[in-house]
């Protein structure tokens, strides 16, 4: 079969490699009809992340046509069509049965690598390093899918693939960073970052409850999707954050801040940016913390910080006494993405959202190289892509 492979920084090809089969009795194989490119595989593309291989399929976010199953998986039968959430979860660990489904115990079998560098292992998920189980990602005609009994979302009849798709990751990250913020309705809640995380956080927000929805980043476009779901805009390269942010709230700052740009934070000029370039540069840092530094200053005090946003190593500089002293909350995490998405599901089929409004271009598998470029350039007005192998 056709895939999307990682062979190093900014080197991602479309090449033939074998076709996955069952391995294992609770297994699936689906023949992939959609599937996306995500801001976490920029991450890769731009090697920050440890523990990518040559030869590694890449991909976390695809959808399609269940083309054989394993001897023991009882949910699943050859022609359902399910979306498949990024976190491989078994269902029946202890952190399963708390729904913490990110954190798995039992799908990463790299468990014990994952051990030695995190204290304790997290769930398994598929294209994303041999840290989180070096399973095969869905950038790719066909996937394996382990655990697959318990790992898929189900698609209702007459549900689009662009509608149901993201429901294996943006949609309820956007969803849970919002969750995470416990949103009151008198509530300001302001988000960095308006890629397509950003914008499920949005109208997470909103749907939420909250009172006024605030998002920051640089690029018209994404501001202005945003903008038309409700949200006041600022673009950081024109204005200064701190000073919007403030005459926003009446001088008390936002009460709840979602980080939805991750550790590669781009900042104008200002001292600390500058700082973590320099030790990037050095290998001393692996991530640029510019928007946590720039969210703890702002929040209201006894405020909530959500970071859906990725973050790979070591982050230098955050200025803990200041988020102590404020009695700030932080909450943060890959998606428990199958905790949400019965929830979500529903509000699709009701109207309440349709996720499809993301997407700025669609193109063939044989395409995804030059649009991982396309996408991490920002270019031709690029918000979200899909792939169709
Ligand atoms: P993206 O790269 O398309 O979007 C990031 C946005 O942040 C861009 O629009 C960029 O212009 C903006 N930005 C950069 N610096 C900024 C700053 N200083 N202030 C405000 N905005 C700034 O990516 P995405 O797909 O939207 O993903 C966003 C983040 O969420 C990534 O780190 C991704 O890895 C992460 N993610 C996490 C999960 C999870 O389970 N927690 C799931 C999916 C994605
Ligand atoms: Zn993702
Ligand atoms: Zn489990």
């Amino acid at each position: 079969m056709k895939a999307l492979v990682w062979h190093g920084k900014e080197d991602i090809r479309y090449e033939s490699v074998p076709d996955p089969e069952i391995e294992h009795g609770r297994d699936a194989i689906i023949k992939v009809t959609s599937c996306a490119i995500c801001g976490s595989d920029l991450h890769l593309f731009h090697n920050f992340i440890p523990g990518m291989l040559p030869g590694d399929i890449v991909g976390h976010e695809m959808m399609g046509e269940v083309v054989e199953v394993g001897k023991d998986n009882k949910a699943l039968k050859a022609g359902d069509r399910i979306v498949v959430p990024f976190t491989i979860y078994c269902g029946d660990c202890d952190q399963c049965k708390r729904q913490n489904y990110s954190v798995c115990e039992r799908t990463n079998r790299n468990g014990e690598l994952a051990d030695k560098v995190f204290g304790h292992r997290t769930a398994g998920l598929f294209g994303y390093t041999q840290l989180t189980g070096g399973y095969p990602g869905g950038q790719a005609e066909y996937l394996r899918v382990p655990y697959a009994d318990t790992t898929h979302i189900k698609v209702p009849g007459g549900m689009t693939d662009e509608q149901a798709l993201f429901l294996g990751d943006i949609f309820p990250t956007g969803w849970q960073a919002a969750v995470q913020c416990d949103i009151q309705p008198t509530d300001t809640v302001a988000i960095w970052g308006a890629g397509p995380v950003g914008q499920f956080a949005v109208r997470s927000a909103i749907l939420l409850g909250a009172e006024k929805v605030v998002v920051i980043d640089r690029l018209p476009e994404r501001l202005q999707m945003a903008e038309a779901a409700g949200a006041i805009p600022i673009n950081f390269q024109e204005e200064s954050v701190l000073e919007r942010l403030e005459e926003l709230t009446g001088g008390k700052g936002p009460d709840k801040c979602i980080d939805a740009v991750g550790l590669e934070a781009h900042a104008t000029s200002t001292v600390d940016a500058i700082y973590d370039r320099a030790k990037q540069m050095m290998l001393q840092e692996s991530d640029r913390a510019h928007v946590l530094r720039e969210m703890i200053y702002v929040c209201r005090a006894a405020g909530v910080i959500s970071i859906p946003g990725v973050y790979g190593g070591l982050v230098d500089k955050i200025p803990i006494g200041m988020a102590m002293n404020k009695g700030l909350t932080f909450r943060m995490g890959q998606t428990h993405v199958n905790r949400w998405t019965g929830d979500l599901l529903r509000r699709i089929e009701e109207g309440q959202i349709d996720p499809s409004f993301v997407i700025t271009h669609t193109v063939g598998l044989e395409e995804g190289p030059g649009m991982y470029r396309t996408f991490r350039n920002k270019q031709d007005d690029c918000i979200k892509v899909v792939l169709k192998p």
